[in-house]
């Protein structure tokens, strides 16, 4: 799931403040999932924007608002609200609003969420990043532990000389991602792994933009 987070009123207004017929999108995937960008939030959303003075000529709620299929149905299902609108606010992560920003090319789309990260949920009000997308997953030699999002330094091969009590240096509320990293391998009788040294990851496979078509190929352009 990506985690957002709802950027402020004035934030928001700014963005908005050439702008006075706004139609939004919430998304009904994460943001929804994570309460940020869901039905309720897009009302909430959208009764402070009145009480700033602007009009909303519609809103809806898309299944998934980085999907360009789903946008562009959703869109011709709203072509009249929105041809009214001269602005979007988008509430998803950013890749909704890039995808809407492209698809509709008459008028601006703006964030209303900052996305910060891709997570596990613990529950559905507690989560933790998951993932980096580093393009090279190494979980099969961590025990299932990755360093790159558990491990401030994002160290390779561990720990550094900081921990204390099983307690990482960077932040001693949180165990070291390396001692996880030790017992887990520990405990599955691969020790081997743990004593091997990691080599550098290939920086390559995180160049942006990153893309893949999977009709031309299967594999990650770099
Ligand atoms: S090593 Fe970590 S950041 Fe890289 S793909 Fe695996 S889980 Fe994601
Ligand atoms: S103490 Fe452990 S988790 Fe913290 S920075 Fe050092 S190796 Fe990484």
């Amino acid at each position: 799931m990506i985690i957002t987070e709802q950027k402020t009123v004035e934030e928001i207004s700014k963005a908005l403040e050439k702008h006075s017929k706004v139609f939004i999108f919430g998304c009904g995937s994460c943001a929804t999932a994570w309460h940020t960008g869901g039905e309720p939030e897009v009302k909430e959303m959208a009764a402070k924007l009145m009480e700033l003075g602007k009009t909303i000529t519609g809103w809806t709620v898309s299944e998934e608002c980085c999907d360009e299929r789903k946008i562009k149905r959703e869109i011709r299902g709203h072509k009249g609200a929105i041809e009214e609108a001269d602005a979007f606010l988008v509430m998803s992560c950013g890749a909704g609003v890039r995808t809407i920003a492209l698809v509709d090319e008459e008028r601006p789309a703006y964030p209303a969420l900052n996305s910060l990260y891709l997570a596990r949920l613990e529950r559905l009000t507690k989560s933790e990043e998951g993932c980096v997308l580093c393009g090279d997953c190494i979980l099969d030699k961590t025990g299932g532990i990755c360093p790159m999002t558990t491990c401030p330094k994002e160290l390779l091969n561990g720990p550094c000389g900081g921990y204390k009590d099983g307690m990482c240096e960077v932040d001693p509320e949180r165990p070291c991602a390396w001692i996880l990293i030790y017992e887990r391998l520990k405990k599955f009788n691969q020790m081997e792994k743990y004593e091997a040294i990691q080599e550098p990851k290939d920086q390559s496979r995180r160049k942006h933009p990153r893309h893949v078509d999977k009709g031309a190929a299967e594999k990650v352009a770099v």
